[in-house]
């Protein structure tokens, strides 16, 4: 089986054979819900961060019963999977104010499920220096609430360690971006977004292997034959079988601005080999030098809040288009297609900026609403990329 075959594999099932095997030796996976979670806090206590989705869920009866159907469906069917036994491998749930959906998903799922850890993680919508301040404490509640749960010590060492390994794979990643940017590029969207899916599911440094040998492999792949560069953006989006319906009809999703997709690591330094300092230096001001040294936890709270971002985040709507607008520049797209799943305010009023703007700039746009999950919605999102396609003039 080639990497790519691996990593498909992987983001084709929840628990997967990664996971036990971490199981087998005793260790701790901790759930955690959305790309602004730090997930190397977690992995410096020694534990394995798993990001929760919502593959293969289907309906959603036991979940409706305690989020009203009027919310997104992706937390119903996240909450629907939760409260069944798919998430029974974990020993814990962190989970942040992401949105008013998701926090309720989070609430219903302690309440109900009682995991041995929920820790509703207040991030910041806005960034100043008190706020950023506001994180770090809460950052610093749930490492206690690790350290005595779990009976392990998180020292400074071992957070910069877990920030430099966590740095390596998005170092590795943007690299993968490339070859997928590129003229002639080296995977369909389908395969990244299963690619990105992986690196949420299994060790990080199991995933650095898989990533190495994947750019080796597909270093002189030239994909060819399709009709249109597309770049995808918006809610979250886990749904593989989705974009490769997208594809299908023609377009190939040569980038995007997703939280399972660039969100979740378009930060990283572009030296792989770099610990955080310099890169946190270079982009932060001179005097973080000296806090990088002194305080890890400082430099992470940074690093999360001073990353590309989604629309919870108030007063960044020019750094989300800067980002689209350069993406779309750099992989060199014919259109831009923006969804959100229905009910999910943040995207949706967002996408609908986002695309004034776009147009704007002369770059298309297509607008889809999705229902999470929705197979028989598969039909009427063809017909609309294709009358998009149509439009893009390819
Ligand atoms: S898709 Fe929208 S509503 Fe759903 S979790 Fe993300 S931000 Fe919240």
């Amino acid at each position: 089986m080639s990497s790519m075959d691996d990593l498909i594999e992987i983001s084709g099932s929840i628990e997967n054979k990664y996971v036990k095997e971490w199981k087998e030796q005793g260790k701790k996976v901790i759930g955690y819900s959305c790309a602004s979670v730090p997930k190397e806090l977690l992995y410096a206590a020694g534990l394995l961060p798993f990001r929760v989705r919502a593959l293969g869920s289907g309906e959603t009866t036991t979940a409706d019963a305690y989020l009203s159907r009027f919310n997104c469906s992706f937390c119903r069917s996240c909450l629907e999977l939760g409260l069944g036994s798919e998430y029974d491998f974990l020993d814990g749930i962190v989970m942040p104010n992401g949105c008013d959906h998701m926090r309720r998903m989070f609430e219903n799922w302690r309440y109900i499920k009682k995991p041995p850890l929920a820790h509703p993680l207040m991030v910041p919508h806005i960034v100043t220096e008190n706020f950023i301040s506001f994180f770090i404490d809460d950052l610093n509640i749930l490492k206690e609430k690790i350290e005595s749960h779990f009976g392990v010590s998180i020292t400074d060492d071992r957070l910069r360690e877990s920030i430099g390994v966590y740095n390596k794979v998005g170092g590795k990643l943007r690299k993968l971006y490339e070859l997928r940017e590129r003229d002639k590029p080296a995977l369909t969207g389908a395969e990244a977004m299963s690619v990105i899916i992986a690196e949420s599911s299994i060790p990080p440094n199991k995933y650095l292997g898989f990533l190495s040998d994947l750019l080796k492999e597909r270093e002189n792949n030239k994909i060819s034959g399709y009709r249109a560069r597309l770049m995808l953006g918006g809610s979250a989006l886990d749904d593989v079988e989705l974009v490769r319906a997208m594809e299908d009809v023609g377009g190939l999703i040569v980038t995007d601005s997703l939280c399972f997709g660039a969100r979740a690591f378009w930060d990283a330094p572009d030296d792989a080999d770099a610990l955080a300092g310099d890169y946190l230096n270079r982009v932060y001001k001179e005097d973080y030098n000296a806090s990088v040294k002194q305080d890890p936890m400082d430099a992470l709270a940074r690093k999360y809040l001073n990353r590309l971002t989604c629309p919870r985040m108030f007063g960044e709507y020019s750094k989300r288009i800067d980002f689209i607008k350069s993406a779309a520049e750099r992989a060199n797209v014919d259109g831009v297609i923006l969804e959100h799943i229905k009910f999910c305010d943040l995207h949706g009023v967002d996408n609908t900026k986002l695309r004034i703007d776009l147009e704007k700039a002369g770059i298309p746009v297509l607008l889809l609403e999705l229902e999470y999950g929705a197979r028989s919605d598969i039909g009427r999102l063809r017909t609309r990329i294709q009358a998009f396609l149509e439009r893009t003039g390819r």
